[in-house]
């Protein structure tokens, strides 16, 4: 998961914005300079898969990375403008018992959400592209929410109007816009807490807001060992992406390393597969570290995977495979801004 979902186009995007934008993407104007920078990686990184304006829509919208048929477009504009490689490609490019096509792309998922398996994996198929999940194993066939899934859920079903955050402040609302901005709000207020004040928080939360969650909604938001099984014999790459989801620079280095290597050691046992990436766990540049790139390292992985955005270049790949860029795509992305976020100038975009 990751919280940073800002649309390329600031808010309030005026028509003209649109576009020129819709003019650099048809004029192709959007991929000048390309050759310049074909000898980099190019990393697309989704969570879910599904439309978020369906009536009903009770879970946390920034994870939905794009609509079916958006995702159907991004894997078409990728087929045509990249050469879409697998984590074992890259692997194999480390080991120099490979080499890695001119503009490669790598399409990544985390968290390990049904969608997953039941709308992107008959796209990929489709196309015959192939794909990396990272798996946050303790919340695969368990009843265990993800935070943020937790605090959407409550928030969507509260009789409430108003809560108390953890640092004190009242905040009310009066609509459902208004709610939403505070469901939001308190998501990033949580994740500056130390993970165990969080969790404690969070464990507080169906009650604070009068909510009662059913019983399974979790476990029914993912997927099953056996479906992760069927991609991986499908040729879909699975990967760690901790047990419980904590930020690694916010837990004690003893309890990363544990994180990271159990994870790895659960995909592992699941599948019958060596593992050979991890991803970092909301993936900013303070959510990990170098000595947290040394505990994937020496757990075993061959790469790691940041939420840093654009390109990595080849290079900067063999100095250091543990820290490589990853684009992170929102479903409100249009296919023009799925463009320029995977042209080499997204690298320098301000967050
Ligand atoms: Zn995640």
């Amino acid at each position: 998961m990751y919280l940073n979902d800002k649309p390329v186009v600031k808010s309030r995007r005026s028509s003209i914005k649109k576009r020129l934008l819709s003019v650099a993407f048809h004029s192709g104007l959007v991929r000048a300079g390309r050759g310049l920078w074909a000898d980099s990686l190019t990393v697309l990184n989704y969570h879910r898969i599904g439309d978020v304006s369906q009536d009903g829509f009770d879970t946390f919208k920034p994870t939905v990375s794009a609509s079916a048929e958006g995702f159907a477009a991004q894997m078409d504009y990728t087929l045509r403008w990249f050469n879409a490689v697998s984590l074992g490609d890259v692997v194999r490019w480390l080991d120099g018992q490979a080499k890695l096509p001119p503009h490669a792309a790598l399409i990544t998922f985390d968290d390990g959400y049904l969608d997953n398996y039941t709308l992107a994996y008959p796209i990929l198929r489709e196309r015959n592209l192939p794909a990396a999940i990272f798996l946050t194993t303790g919340h695969i066939e368990q009843d265990v929410p993800f935070y943020w899934e937790l605090l959407a859920y409550c928030f969507y079903h509260t009789g409430r109007d108003a809560i108390t955050f953890p640092n004190g402040a009242q905040m009310q609302w009066k609509d459902a816009a208004e709610r939403n901005r505070v469901a939001m709000d308190l998501a990033e207020s949580l994740k500056v807490l130390p993970e165990d004040e969080k969790a404690a928080w969070v464990s507080r939360l169906a009650s604070t807001l009068d909510v009662s969650v059913p019983g399974g909604f979790f476990r029914n938001l993912m997927m099953t060992w056996e479906q992760v099984r069927e991609m991986s014999r499908g040729g879909i790459e699975f990967g760690g992406h901790t047990v419980r989801h904590p930020i690694l620079s916010r837990v004690s280095l003893e309890r990363a390393g544990a994180e990271i290597s159990d994870s790895k050691a659960r995909v592992e046992r699941e599948l019958g597969k060596p593992v050979l990436g991890f991803a970092y766990p909301n993936g900013g540049r303070v959510d990990f570290n170098r000595e947290i790139e040394k505990l994937a390292e020496q757990a075993g992985y061959r790469t790691a995977f940041s939420l840093i955005n654009g390109p990595t270049s080849l290079r900067e790949i063999k100095r250091n495979p543990f820290a490589i860029r990853r684009i992170f795509i929102s479903h409100r992305h249009s296919i023009h801004e799925f463009a320029v976020l995977t042209n080499w100038v997204n690298r320098y975009r301000r967050d």
